[in-house]
C-alpha cells in the first residue's frame, strides 16, 4: 500500500469516529463555559464567543466584574452592535484599598448580571472575571450559583477569570484551563492597545 492509500484509509477511519461522536451529540441546550487558569486568553475567548453570537444575529450581554481599561476595544465595538455592558464601578482592592466599597460595587453590578441571567432574550451572557467575586467572597456564592443554574434553558453563559472555585467547575458543561507557558509582559513588553485591551 502506498503512502496516499494509507493516508486515505486513516482519514476515513478518523472521519467515521468523528461522525459517530457528532451523531451522539443530540442534546439542544444552552451551555455554561468556564475559562480559567493563569495564561492569557480567557477574556479574549469570552469576547470571541460574544462576537460569534452577535454575528449570527442573537442578543448577547457582557458583565465586567473587574473594571478593565475604560477604552477596552471590545466594548467600543460591541456597544455599536447593541450589546449591553454592565461594568463594575470601582477598581479592585489593590486600587481602592477598601473592601466594603468593593463589595458594594460587586453587588451593584451583580444586580445587572442577574437581570441578564433571567432574561431569555439573551442567547449568551459573558460574566468576565466573575471568578474573583466568588474567590474573595464579594458575592453570595449560593445566590450566584442559583442564578446560573436557573437561567433560561436556551441561554449560554461564559465565566472567565483565574482560580474558578470547584462549584463553578462542577456546574459548567465545558471547562478550559488556560495555562501560561510564556507571557510577553514577563519579558518586559508593555500591554498593547488593540492586543491586550
Ligand atoms: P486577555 O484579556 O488578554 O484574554 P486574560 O483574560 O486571560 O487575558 P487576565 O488575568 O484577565 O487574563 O488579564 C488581564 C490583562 O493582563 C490582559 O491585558 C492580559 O493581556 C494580561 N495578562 C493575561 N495573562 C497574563 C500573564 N500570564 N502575565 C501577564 N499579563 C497577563
Ligand atoms: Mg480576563
Amino acid at each position: 500500500m502506498d503512502k496516499d492509500e494509507k493516508y486515505k484509509i486513516k482519514s476515513q477511519k478518523q472521519k467515521e469516529k468523528v461522525d459517530a461522536k457528532v451523531a451522539k451529540a443530540q442534546i439542544e441546550k444552552g451551555v455554561m463555559i468556564v475559562i480559567t487558569g493563569n495564561g492569557k486568553g480567557k477574556s479574549t475567548s469570552g469576547f470571541g464567543t460574544v462576537a460569534r453570537c452577535v454575528g449570527h444575529g442573537y442578543k448577547a450581554a457582557v458583565v465586567q466584574f473587574i473594571k478593565g481599561k475604560w477604552d477596552c476595544g471590545e466594548r467600543t465595538l460591541l456597544e455599536q452592535h447593541d450589546v449591553p455592558f454592565a461594568v463594575m464601578g470601582t477598581g479592585f482592592t489593590w486600587n481602592t484599598q477598601d473592601r466594603s466599597l468593593d463589595i458594594e460595587a460587586a453587588e451593584s453590578v451583580w444586580q445587572e448580571a442577574k437581570k441578564f441571567l433571567a432574561d431569555p432574550q439573551y442567547h449568551l451572557v459573558l460574566l468576565d472575571e466573575l471568578t474573583y467575586m466568588l474567590g474573595y467572597d464579594y458575592l453570595d456564592k449560593e445566590e450566584v450559583l442559583n442564578a446560573l443554574k436557573n437561567r433560561p434553558e436556551e441561554q449560554s453563559v461564559v465565566v472567565t477569570g483565574r482560580g474558578a472555585i470547584r462549584e463553578l467547575r462542577e456546574m459548567a458543561d465545558t471547562v478550559s484551563e488556560v495555562k501560561e507557558e510564556k507571557h510577553a509582559f514577563k519579558a518586559g513588553v508593555k500591554a498593547r492597545k488593540g492586543v491586550d485591551w
